[in-house]
């Protein structure tokens, strides 16, 4: 249970966003407690909606003054609890600020401040014939700020490189509430450090984002996208091995199985995939016009070649939305099967791909658990969901040992704990699956050189033990 923010905090606060923006009330705090990881919920403090850089920064200067940590939010979308609150902490949101200040198509940029949907981007470049490439399933509903802040990917960053590769400049407020811009499009990477590099993936541990420009992509000339049906999963996976074998780039190559298909066919959501299928792969393929349908028959070869019982093929884009959508569709229709859902995250080498879904389906055996897979397969980035009732205790331990193998089986063959959804408190005690004390503490360092008072997110990414934050012995809860 939280205690109730300073009096002086809390007129202060209400002075810079007005007191409608200021939110203390317990039943509208239950919104803010958790993120897309619904087994962790602490509600905060309170949530703080300010409107532009100079609130951010009077906020963050007014709660760090306080010893307050502040806890960065955009939608709440995020898969790995990095929005949870503490209890003694303050969400600072994002959601009144989602303006995009500017398309600036001739240099193929755009400047937003961070609320700004990811979806929306994209509408708002189309009419200059661009778009904003990173495209987490999450689009419509998730902000730029999350994006940067996890480093996101998304379906077709196989071809396209995820976040990282397109914000040219940020500005930050930092502890006490510095504003500092990072970057900038004309300027010269080899005449600074790489802040925005740095900053990206920093998971809301270092500041918050915002304001944000990140580069735009020329819309592609023409699309193929092609339906794999396959009777297993290990068929689908080895296809997904002989596409890329054979030297093709797909814009995007998505595995859905068939815990997954049989959740979307029963759902509102019912995209016309055969139920009894072991396997549904989506393979697209952009660019210019010349070469896409040679491409696109080459890939259909690898997948007769690996036993698909069927291949359609789409060039028009109600067609391609059709097959599309048993994969868009497939977290939303999940909710018809249990009431909540672990969406892990992790990497395997491309080519392991079969042997750990095989072992997955395996730990959902033996821990009597319904693990759904959707993937992007192309770049070999799993998603486990395990389905469960987060109200049933006995479940919930066997939801988090399940989890806890599959992160050493991933990282046993060659593998990482993440692929794009972020370590934050999910994660956190895995770091050491994957990084040595050194590297930790560099990480650590890295932080303080941003956040030296560790009031920006505390308890996430890095283990307490490196944060110096871990409790005594037996006072862990
Ligand atoms: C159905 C579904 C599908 C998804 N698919 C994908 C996918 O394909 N690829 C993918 O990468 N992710 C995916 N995600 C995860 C999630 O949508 C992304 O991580 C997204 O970037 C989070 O954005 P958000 O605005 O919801 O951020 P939040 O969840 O609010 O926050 C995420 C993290 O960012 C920090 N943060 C937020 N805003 C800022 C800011 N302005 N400055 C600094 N830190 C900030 C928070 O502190 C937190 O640590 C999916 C989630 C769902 C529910």
């Amino acid at each position: 249970m939280s205690s109730p923010l300073p009096a002086a905090v809390v007129r202060s606060l209400r002075e810079i966003v007005g007191r409608g923006h200021l939110i203390t009330e317990p039943d509208r705090l239950v919104v803010y407690e958790s993120d897309g990881l619904t087994a962790y919920r602490v509600p905060p403090r309170a949530v703080v909606l300010p409107a532009s850089t100079e609130e951010v920064s009077r906020v963050v200067a007014v709660l760090h003054a306080a010893n307050i940590a502040v806890i960065p939010r955009g939608a709440g979308t995020g898969l790995s609890g990095g929005a949870l609150a503490t209890a003694e902490g303050v969400v600072v949101g994002t959601a009144r600020m989602n303006a995009i200040l500017e398309i600036d198509a001739s240099n193929r940029l755009a400047r937003v401040q961070p609320g700004v949907i990811n979806a929306r981007l994209t509408e708002a470049a189309k009419p200059h014939g661009l778009y904003y490439a990173p495209d987490p399933s999450s689009q419509s509903t998730c902000t730029l700020g999350g994006n940067v802040a996890e480093n996101s990917g998304g379906p077709h960053c196989l071809k396209y490189g995820v976040t990282s590769r397109y914000v040219t400049s940020l500005t930050v407020v930092l502890a006490h509430g510095r504003v500092v811009s990072l970057g900038g499009a004309g300027a010269d990477p080899n005449a600074s450090l790489d802040l925005v590099g740095l900053f990206v993936g920093s998971e809301g541990c270092f500041g918050i984002a915002t304001e944000i420009e990140v580069r735009l992509l020329p819309i592609a000339e023409g699309v193929r996208t092609l339906l794999g049906i396959f009777d297993t999963m290990e068929a689908a996976g080895r296809a997904v091995t002989s596409i890329m074998g054979i030297g093709l780039l797909p814009a995007a190559m998505e595995i859905v199985d068939n815990a997954t298909i049989r959740a979307v066919e029963a759902s509102v959501f019912a995209a016309g995939y055969p139920i009894d299928a072991g396997a549904a792969l989506i393979v697209e393929f952009d660019g210019t016009e010349a070469g896409l349908d040679a491409d696109a028959d080459r890939a259909e070869a690898c997948c007769v070649q690996e036993g698909a019982s069927a291949v359609q093929r789409a060039a028009e884009a109600d067609h391609r939305a059709a097959l599309w959508k048993g994969r868009k569709k497939a977290f939303g229709a999940m909710g018809r099967i249990a009431p909540d859902l672990l969406v892990q995250d992790a990497t395997v080498p491309r080519t392991r791909l079969p042997e750990v879904l095989v072992r997955i389906a395996e730990l959902g055996e033996r821990y009597d658990l319904k693990i759904a897979n959707v993937f992007h397969a192309g770049d070999g980035n799993l998603h486990p969901n395990i389905l469960f009732d987060r109200l049933d205790l006995d479940e919930l331990d066997r939801v988090e040992r399940a989890s806890k193998e599959i992160m050493a089986l991933c990282v046993e063959v060659g593998g990482t704990i993440t692929g794009e959804h972020g370590v934050g408190i999910d994660k956190r005690d895995y770091m050491p699956l994957v990084h040595g004390p050194e590297e930790l503490a560099a990480m650590a360092a890295a932080k303080a050189v941003f956040d030296p008072d560790g009031l920006f997110n505390p308890d996430k990414v890095l283990p307490l033990r490196t944060q110096g934050t871990e409790p005594a012995a037996g006072a862990e809860a």
